[in-house]
């Protein structure tokens, strides 16, 4: 399974747009790693989980076709994981031809505000009727924690998150060829149900992209700090859900307490974990 990240930050990307900091105008200077587009990433050239503001960006940067795309993932409807402007364009009206058929999964909170959204690009859009369906030539996979879908040769299972309940969040466990990759934001620290999804359902996790919103020493709301980081991969292990080489990749990486990439990768890998980058591609 080939997992390219497209982009591993918070909402706020890196540097913070109107920020003057001493680290965002080192950021500015370094470049390179020290910019971060909102989270997403690609599996192969056809599965991509979350199609958020910057996707074409990253596209764009890493020759990675959007097009192609036959699969969308998504973990929640918030604004930096979902682009409703991106997303309107699968209709005719843009001139979009020939696109390909396009299956969506999220949890039904998810599918209604993603619905929400796209009605104000575009008068009565709507993911839930027949019409719009065609129209936006997709097939829609309402799904909750626990279920599982058979996708493009690989198996997915949807995994309940507490980032934010009232948007249904979900996480993606994905399994192709032998490999299993679990891509885990935005999250707080694991649910115990999903801790007994991922051990009764005999889950080694090859690679896991987990919530690395806040820093060292800078716990936060709705997500992960470095700390719980190293807390939850320590329970994951413990649960016996890792494959002894799995590789864990920080992403969702805010502007708060957070050190740029080198130095923060200098802290993850004393304490047995990576920092993802975009343009960063792993083959698990
Ligand atoms: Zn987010
Ligand atoms: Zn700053
Ligand atoms: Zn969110």
């Amino acid at each position: 399974m080939k997992i390219t990240f497209l982009g591993t930050a918070a909402a706020t990307a890196c540097p913070l747009v109107f920020c003057r900091c001493a680290a965002c105008r080192t950021a500015w200077k370094r470049g390179g790693k020290d910019f971060r587009r909102r989270s997403s990433v690609l599996i192969g050239d056809d599965l991509l989980i979350d199609l958020g503001p910057d996707v074409m960006s990253a596209a764009f940067a890493f020759g990675a076709d959007i097009s192609r795309v036959r699969y969308l993932l998504q973990t929640h409807s918030h604004s930096d994981h979902f682009d409703a402007g991106h997303f309107i364009t699968r209709i005719a009206d843009y001139a979009a031809s020939d696109t390909l058929p396009f299956e969506l999964c999220a949890s039904p909170e998810t599918l209604r505000h993603m619905s929400e959204r796209l009605a104000r690009e575009e008068d009565g859009a709507s993911l839930m009727t027949p019409e719009w369906q065609e129209r936006l030539n997709l097939t829609v996979h309402p799904m909750r924690h626990g279920d599982v879908i058979e996708a493009g040769g690989r198996r997915i299972t949807a995994v309940g998150s507490n980032h934010d309940p009232n948007d249904g969040s979900l996480l993606w466990a994905i399994e192709e060829d032998g490999a299993a990759f679990l891509y885990a934001t935005d999250t707080m620290k694991f649910t115990d149900e999903a801790i007994d999804l991922f051990r009764s359902r005999g889950f080694r996790f090859d690679a896991v992209a987990i919530d690395h919103t806040y820093g060292p020493g800078t716990p936060g709301g709705g997500h992960l700090c470095a700390d719980e980081v190293i807390a939850e991969m320590e329970r994951l292990r413990t649960a016996g859900v890792l494959a002894p080489s799995c590789r864990i990749l920080a992403t969702h990486i805010s502007h708060e307490g957070m050190p740029l990439h080198d130095e923060l990768s200098e802290f993850a890998s004393a304490h047995g974990y990576g920092i993802a980058w975009d343009g960063l591609t792993v083959e698990v």
